[in-house]
């Protein structure tokens, strides 16, 4: 395809000094993290980074201060070769993939970066100490890769929320670029746990896009009370047996603030599980356009 392997790097001296040769000559590094397992969405974010930077930089990295115990930490799919020729062929020249021991080299952070009130909503209520660390080790990769623009995806509508306002509140000056939330062909939400979905439990997960949709829908008709569209959400994932939703709730994007009238750009947001399975996915009610989607599964 005559596309370029990405370097991959594993070090911060080993990043300092390929970013060095590239800030002498041709300027802008834009930084997109991942944890890996990449699929369409992760793509789409490359996309985008490398039309706003000269060059790219991906991080590839499950980072542990993320996952609460009982989690899937060890289980978190991993396939850093295929993640480097995929990140290859979108623009990434550059693949930064530390041990946690590179990340972390005298041991965990003792200073971390709090989410503050805003962490303490949606998911945050569900995975105490999920926020922090992930603010913590984006705040680091900002310090190591100092890029000009930083490109996030709103599947995780709280965690851009949050980066966002770390950003501002810390005055980190990166640019923050958030995209829209990229959907499988069915539908579903594209994330690297879709790969522990079976078949049976993967028709289910629509179910939460369902629900989502028909609340848009009732937005659309003119319902504007937060309570009556969370009613309609509750309805359609209760005809679905293997769901269990966690929350779902209707905020104001920037603030993740619960609205009290909902208006169009309001986002209905939820967690819930299939199986064993946890799932997010988010609308932004009566959007202009729908979601993108992609052509594969994944
Ligand atoms: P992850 O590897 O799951 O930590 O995700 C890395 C980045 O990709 C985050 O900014 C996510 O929000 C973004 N991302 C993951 N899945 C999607 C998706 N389906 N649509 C848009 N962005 C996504």
């Amino acid at each position: 395809m005559g596309v370029r392997r990405p370097t991959v790097v594993r070090s911060r001296a080993e990043l300092s000094e390929a970013l060095a040769a590239h800030r002498a000559t041709e300027g802008g590094v834009a930084l997109v993290p991942t944890m890996g397992a990449l699929h369409e969405g992760h793509l789409v974010l490359f996309d985008r980074a490398a039309s706003l930077a000269s060059c790219v930089v991906a991080s590839v990295f499950v980072n542990p201060l993320q996952f609460g115990s009982g989690e899937d930490l060890d289980r978190y799919p991993r396939d850093l070769d295929r993640d480097v020729d995929l990140a290859g062929a979108h623009g990434v020249s550059l693949v930064f993939a530390p041990e946690a021991r590179e990340m972390f080299f005298d041991g965990e952070p003792r200073v971390r970066v709090s989410p503050g009130v805003m962490g303490d909503r949606l998911c945050g209520r569900f995975r105490p100490g999920h926020f922090e660390g992930v603010l913590t080790v984006v705040a680091k990769l900002f310090g190591i890769v100092r890029p000009a623009v930083a490109v996030f995806g709103r599947k995780d509508l709280q965690q851009a929320a949050l980066i966002r306002r770390m950003v501002s509140d810390l005055e980190l000056g990166v640019e923050i670029d958030v995209i829209p939330l990229v959907r499988g062909e069915d539908g579903l939400a594209l994330s690297s746990r879709n790969a522990y979905l079976s078949p049976a439990e993967r028709s289910q997960a629509l179910g939460f896009v369902r629900a989502l949709t028909e609340a848009d829908e009732a937005f659309r008709g003119g319902l504007s009370d937060p309570e009556g569209l969370l009613a309609r959400v509750r309805e359609v994932v209760a005809e679905h047996p293997s769901l269990v939703l966690q929350y779902s709730e209707i905020v104001d994007a920037d603030t993740l603030d619960a609205v009290e009238a909902v208006r169009a750009g309001s986002v209905i947001a939820l967690a819930g599980f299939v199986g064993s399975t946890r799932l997010i996915d988010n609308l932004v009610l009566g959007a202009e356009r729908a979601d993108p989607q992609v052509g594969s599964h994944a």
